[in-house]
């Protein structure tokens, strides 16, 4: 069996985890904020409304902001207050109440777990994490505890990207966070940290003191409630962590939650020493050729082909002038004619690549793609009949192209 992890990153004197939750749930019953589904969760009588209630909020709060997050749960809970209202809505109803909110999927899948445990499990949510893990598609290891925890009680820990921070801040885990063993190890602490008479408070106190003290680039430690549990706030002041070890670091190199021997602490940074994350890996370099198709509409105004992108991957169903990926270091001879080529299968006709007007290149940085998109024009004297064999594709004006679903890249293009 691998060794324990070295106390100094372990919460293992029990007077010490009985102090921290006593002042955590103190300063969260002062402090915390006043939102619909707390409320909620703490009155209805009816469990199985109260798990539904935190579901529907937890898979909103996801990706998204407290403050946004409000006025969508306050309409989804007035159209759909149970779990059997929601197995009965369209997706297209979801859709409509979810516009605005981004990531679609999450009302979709919301949507189809509610039909779930109204056809297969008898209309009952399941009442602890592991069964709603298993149970309910969408719902991952926090949402199923944070469900379990705060509206049934379970006794069971959460960990989020606030709970990473505080967590890894509290015992000066410097280590990759992101690395299954620093994680594997923060579930562990979160497990024995959870107040068992208190704990969907507990976890609730945990994320809200990363989210409103504990924040990521200015933590407001002075107003810390749990300052004298937190290694890194001592490590701060003091220049040493508690309990105090012969090191700065254990072993360092040898130990898996420390940071790496070639990233020390650095002082200048304090308590946002911690948490650390994987260097993010560069984004991926890609090439496409673009053409904008131009004819003269019925009405004399110019107009503009656009087409249909996939239903899955990068930008899914969003419209686009006429695309191709190229490979890299092509000749621009080359990346005319293939682009030349592409052109023909929309337009039914050949195209002959020197028609094709070189416009310039447009950048653009999608979250892990650097996008150059090499521009062309090409004018269209007669019509072309487009063929319904291919993806969806349009003549739009300019106003009707910057009403479309279109990418913020392509309205560079
Ligand atoms: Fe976070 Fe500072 Fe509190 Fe430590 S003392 S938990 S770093 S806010």
């Amino acid at each position: 069996a691998p060794a324990p992890p070295p106390a100094r990153h372990l919460f293992s004197d029990p007077a010490e985890v009985e102090a921290l939750r006593g002042n955590l749930l103190a300063w969260y019953d002062r402090c915390k904020r006043d939102l619909p589904w707390r409320a909620l969760a703490a009155t209805e009588p009816d469990a199985n409304r109260r798990g539904y209630a935190v579901w529907v909020s937890e898979i909103m709060l996801q990706q998204t902001q407290v403050a946004t997050v409000i006025d969508y749960y306050n309409r989804w809970m007035q159209k759909w207050p149970t779990l059997q209202a929601l197995a009965q809505a369209s997706l297209e109803e979801v859709n409509e109440l979810w516009a605005g909110l981004g990531y679609y999927s999450r009302g979709k899948r919301l949507q189809q777990a509610a039909r779930k445990v109204v056809s297969e499990l008898a209309g009952r949510m399941p009442r602890t994490a592991e069964d709603l893990q298993k149970l309910l598609p969408g719902v991952g290891r926090y949402t199923a505890g944070a469900i379990a925890s705060i509206s049934y009680g379970q006794a069971t820990g959460v960990v989020d990207g606030n709970v990473i921070r505080v967590l890894c801040r509290l015992r000066c885990i410097g280590a990759n966070s992101s690395s299954p063993a620093v994680i594997d190890h923060l579930w562990d602490m979160a497990n024995v940290l959870v107040d068992s008479s208190r704990p969907g408070d507990f976890n609730q106190a945990l994320m809200e003191l990363g989210a409103t003290v504990c924040v990521p680039k200015a933590p407001l430690c002075g107003e810390c409630p749990v300052k004298q549990h937190c290694q890194a706030w001592r490590r701060k002041l003091f220049g040493k962590p508690l309990p105090v070890p012969d090191v700065e670091d254990c072993g360092v190199g040898d130990c898996p939650l420390c940071p790496p021997a070639t990233e020390p602490w650095d002082s200048s940074l304090g308590v946002t020493n911690f948490p650390r994350k994987a260097a993010k890996k560069p984004p991926r370099v890609m090439r496409t050729a673009t053409c904008v198709l131009e004819r003269r509409g019925c009405h004399g105004a110019p107009e503009y082909l656009i087409v249909q992108r996939p239903n899955s991957g990068l930008l899914a169903g969003l419209w686009e002038f006429p695309s191709l990926p190229l490979a890299q270091d092509l000749q621009e001879e080359t990346e005319r004619k293939e682009l030349a080529d592409h052109l023909q299968a929309w337009m039914g006709q050949p195209v002959a690549a020197k028609s094709l007007q070189f416009i310039g290149e447009v950048i653009h940085i999608f979250s892990h793609i650097h996008q150059t998109y090499v521009v062309y024009s090409l004018h269209l004297d007669g019509d072309m009949t487009l063929d319904p064999a291919l993806s969806p594709s349009r003549w739009v004006t300019e106003d009707e192209f910057h009403a479309s679903a279109v990418s913020t890249a392509m309205k560079k293009v």
